[in-house]
């Protein structure tokens, strides 16, 4: 059975002060709902958010890791480190970590199969650029940013992935994917993963939609039959939005 999730992507906002006061607003106002509701602040908050969000049903997730388990590589953080704070999913591949710090296919696999070592789950992130678009290639880009990172894997290591498909063009442009969109794109990466690995990992994956969402556009997209959530970036830092995300479902 797959999922349905609502996932902030903090970035790189918020100060240790309003990290806590968000979640304090978080907290009063999600009691129940029909996602799971993620929130993944910058890694020095991470400790402080997930001690402030044990009494709730919010997960604190991380933006990033480093593919080694340890060593001299100064600035990073590694799996072990995450999950020795509580923190047990990690975002990977986000196209700003691509765009800005030259992160590739081959990479990206080594930090899936250093979460998966880990036992870490994954929100594995991926979209075209516009010009992809344009010139009518966006599936062929997704499907090769899939099958290069991913699909060196076992089918069982699936149950820890949630994929989410963030077209670059709509990311923090205010313009969104249109719901048809998302959901063509959505069940050609299911057709995608059900071609190699079969049907019921086809059926069971998660997959979110990213670029742009907001209360007023969250609906009709989470409505698509193929789309199981969202990876919300700008819209995931006031607490009014991300709360009338979350009870888009
Ligand atoms: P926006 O919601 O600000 O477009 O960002 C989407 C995103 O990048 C989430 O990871």
């Amino acid at each position: 059975m797959r999922k349905h999730i609502v996932a902030g992507n903090w970035k790189m906002n918020k100060t240790a002060e309003e990290t806590l006061q968000l979640i304090k607003d978080l907290k009063s106002k999600i009691k129940t709902s029909n996602a799971e509701v993620m929130i993944a602040p910058t890694a020095v908050n991470l400790l402080s958010a997930v001690n402030s969000c044990k009494d709730s049903e919010i997960e604190v997730i991380a933006q990033n890791m480093h593919f080694a388990e340890n060593g001299a590589y100064t600035g990073e953080v590694s799996a072990e480190m995450l999950k020795s704070v509580g923190v047990k999913t990690v975002i990977l591949g986000h196209s700003e970590r691509r765009a800005y710090f030259n992160e590739t296919d081959e990479s990206l696999a080594k930090k899936v199969d250093q979460a998966l070592k880990q036992n870490m789950r994954i929100i594995f992130c991926f979209g075209e650029e516009l010009s992809d678009r344009k010139a009518g290639n966006e599936e062929t880009v997704v499907e090769s940013q899939i099958k290069n990172a991913l699909f060196h894997l076992d089918a069982s290591a699936f149950k820890n992935i949630v994929l989410a498909y963030e077209p670059v063009w709509a990311i923090g442009t205010g313009e969104t994917a249109s719901p048809e969109q998302a959901q063509d794109m959505h069940a050609f990466i299911r057709k995608t993963l059900g071609d190699t690995y079969g049907n019921s990992v086809a059926d069971d994956m998660t997959i979110l939609y990213g670029g742009s969402v907001k209360p007023a556009n969250a609906k009709e997209i989470f409505g698509k039959p193929d789309v199981d959530g969202g990876l919300i970036g700008g819209a995931s830092l006031k607490a009014e939005d991300f709360f009338a995300i979350v009870n888009a479902f």
